[in-house]
C-alpha cells in the first residue's frame, strides 16, 4: 500500500516520501509506537516506495509488477522476518536473512529487511544483526517495528533512527474499520471508541467481543449503586473474571472507555437532550436504568473515577488492582 493511502501518521509518511525521493532513507530505521496503529503498514510502503518501478515523487504506484509482488509477500527482495509460534525471532533466521543480503538486489533497487516486532529477535539474533545494523550491505536498508522498543538491546537502539508513532485518533480507525475492513460506520464507530487508538485492538474486538464488553462495563457501573464494600467488591471481581486468564490490561482499558461511553449517554439523558446523540442508542434500556441509578452527581463522580482508573492502567497498574479500586470509589 503507498505511503498515500496509510490512514493517519501523516508527518511520518511525508517525511519518508521526501526522503525516498532524495535518496536519503536511513539505511536502518525503527519504526516504535503502541501496537496495532500502522507501524507495519508503514514499514512494507517503505520497501515499496524504494522498489516500485514507477513511483511517483517518493511514493509507490501501487500497481506495477514490484509493488503487486511486495504486496503479495512474493518479492525476492523484500525479506520479512517475523516471530515463530513461540513468539521468538531466532538466531539462524536472522543468519539466514543475512546470508542473502551478501549480494545485490536481485530484481528491485534496494533489497529492504523488515522485521516485524523486533523485541521478539534473541538476545543472540540482536548480537548477529549488530554488525549489519552498523554497516549494511550494499542497497540494503533495515526497518524494525516495535511496540517495546526499549526492550531491545542498548546496541541495537543506538545504531537505528527512531521514528516515532502515537496512538490512531478514533476518526482514523473509523476511516479505516470501513474502507478496509467492511464494517458498518455505526459498529466501526462503537468498536473505535474503544480501541485507546489501536486499529489492532478495534479489530480485535469483534461483535461477540463487544457485547461482552458492554455487559461488563454495564455491571462495573451497578458498583456505583452498591451498598457496602463486599458488594463493590463482588462486582469488581465478576468484572475482572474470577477464572484464569483474567482480563488483560487492554481488554480492562476497552471496558473502561465503554464505561465512559455508557456514563456519557447517561448525562445526555439526565440532561434530557436528543436521544439521537446517544453512543449507545440501541441500549436504550439499560441506559435508562442507569440513568436512575445515577444520580447527575454521581455520574460526574463516575466519569472521573473512570478515567482516573484509564490513567492508572496507563501507568501499567494491574486489571485486577485498578477494577477493585473504581468499583471502590465510583
Ligand atoms: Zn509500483
Amino acid at each position: 500500500m503507498p505511503f498515500r493511502d496509510i490512514v493517519g501518521h501523516r508527518h511520518l509518511t511525508s517525511l519518508l516520501t521526501r526522503a525516498v525521493a532524495r535518496g536519503t532513507v536511513p539505511p536502518t530505521l525503527l519504526l516504535a509506537g503502541p501496537a496495532g496503529v500502522g507501524k507495519w503498514r508503514v514499514a512494507r510502503a517503505i520497501a515499496e516506495a524504494l522498489n516500485c518501478l514507477a513511483p511517483v515523487e517518493g511514493d509507490a504506484c501501487g500497481t506495477c509488477r514490484a509493488c503487486d509482488r511486495i504486496g503479495r509477500d512474493m518479492h525476492v527482495d523484500v525479506l520479512p522476518l517475523v516471530a515463530d509460534d513461540t513468539g521468538k525471532i531466532k538466531v539462524d533466521e536472522v543468519r539466514d536473512v543475512l546470508d542473502r543480503c551478501d549480494y545485490r538486489p536481485f530484481e528491485g533497487q534496494r533489497r529492504v529487511v523488515l522485521i516485524r516486532d523486533a523485541d521478539a529477535l534473541v538476545e543472540q539474533a540482536q548480537n548477529a544483526l549488530l554488525k549489519s545494523l552498523e554497516e549494511p550491505p550494499p542497497a540494503t536498508v533495515f526497518v524494525m517495528t516495535s511496540a517495546a522498543p526499549d526492550a531491545l538491546l542498548r546496541t541495537v537502539r543506538s545504531r537505528t533512527m527512531r521514528l516515532t508513532f502515537g496512538r490512531l485518533p478514533v476518526d482514523d480507525i473509523v476511516r479505516i474499520l470501513v474502507r478496509d475492513h467492511a464494517m458498518a460506520e455505526a459498529d466501526a464507530r462503537r468498536v473505535a471508541m474503544l480501541a485507546d487508538g489501536s486499529l489492532g485492538a478495534a479489530l480485535a474486538l469483534g461483535s461477540t467481543a463487544l457485547a461482552d464488553m458492554r455487559d461488563a462495563a454495564t455491571l462495573l457501573l451497578r458498583a456505583a449503586s452498591a451498598a457496602d464494600l463486599a458488594g463493590r467488591l463482588a462486582i469488581a471481581r465478576s468484572v475482572v473474571g474470577e477464572k484464569k486468564p483474567e482480563r488483560t490490561r487492554q481488554d480492562m482499558q476497552a471496558l473502561l472507555h465503554m464505561a465512559s461511553s455508557l456514563v456519557r449517554d447517561v448525562s445526555v439523558l439526565h440532561a434530557g437532550a436528543d436521544r439521537r446523540l446517544l453512543a449507545n442508542g440501541d441500549m436504550a434500556d439499560t441506559l435508562d436504568r442507569l440513568a436512575r441509578a445515577l444520580s447527575p452527581a454521581a455520574a460526574r463522580q463516575a466519569f472521573a473515577t473512570l478515567d482516573r482508573g484509564l490513567g492508572a492502567l496507563e501507568r501499567n497498574a494491574g486489571a485486577k488492582l485498578v477494577t477493585e479500586w473504581i468499583c471502590a470509589e465510583i
